[in-house]
């Protein structure tokens, strides 16, 4: 029998429908469930081996697209949503009752993904979503106590599936993590010239700044620290370079890629 990567794929990948706009996703509840309207595509999906991700019972790997947070909205129930971990950069909004996932939503500003929130397609009762075209951070279901010897047997099942194996996000997603950090990068270079300009003529020397890390994650465990050290970092005043260049650069890119 081929290992069961997650109850949606299984059966083998369905398409999506060319004019899916969004859905309601509904937690299991029977009493009273959480409805969260989404009114856009789902984006990006993929499959995720993060022991972060909310996994569907018995399921190796978890669902997880991307929506615009302001296409977002939480229309039944919201009293019953809690985030699992209010200091992690995803906070992921569970239904206390049933503790499916119903969405996560980073709010550092600085952060590649900041304006996203990841949703699970499956919990949308609408279908027609676009299927998952990757699988990402395979690796870490060792880390959930998956047997490292069979590793070849899961990436081999996820390539027949259709969905290239990663250990951490598709090349195309790194690529953009990467240009969004270079871009801050250079921010911080032209922020801390004028800084130390402004503070040498105000006869004190300038704060030193912490060097941006380049490791990153959606959903990886310990990308935390590296995206609060950026977040301080920001705090030195680059912030404004970052909106006008960084964020918004990213986000006319990655909506160019969605639409093309
Ligand atoms: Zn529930
Ligand atoms: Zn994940």
């Amino acid at each position: 029998m081929a290992i069961s990567i997650h109850p949606a794929v299984d059966q083998g990948i369905r398409p999506g429908r060319a004019d899916f706009s969004g859905g309601t996703l509904r937690c299991h509840c029977s009493d009273r469930p959480v409805e969260v309207k989404v009114s856009a595509p789902f984006a990006h999906n993929h499959v995720c081996g993060c022991t972060k991700c909310w996994k569907p019972e018995g399921a190796l790997f978890s669902m997880v697209a991307v929506v615009p947070r302001d296409k977002l909205e939480v229309v039944a129930n919201g009293d019953k949503l809690a985030a699992v971990d209010p200091s992690a950069v995803i906070k992921r909004y569970a239904c206390r009752d049933c503790g499916v996932h119903m969405y996560g939503r980073i709010d550092d500003e600085s952060h590649p993904f900041y304006g996203l929130d990841f949703v699970h397609p499956e919990l949308s009762t609408d279908d027609g979503w676009a299927p998952p075209t990757f699988a990402a951070y395979v690796s870490s279901i060792i880390e959930s106590g998956f047997d490292p010897s069979r590793m070849d047997e899961v990436r081999n099942r996820l390539r027949e599936l259709g969905l290239p194996p990663y250990d951490v996000l598709s090349p195309e997603l790194m690529d953009l993590i990467s240009t969004h950090k270079a871009r801050q990068m250079a921010a911080a270079r032209t922020s801390t010239r004028s800084a130390s300009a402004a503070s040498e003529s105000a006869g004190r020397p300038a704060a030193a700044r912490p060097a941006s890390s380049a490791s990153s994650g959606m959903s990886a465990p310990g990308a935390g620290g590296a995206s609060r050290m950026a977040a301080s970092a920001d705090r030195g005043g680059h912030r404004r370079h970052d909106n006008g260049g960084g964020v918004r650069g990213f986000f006319s890119e990655l909506l160019r890629r969605l639409r093309s």
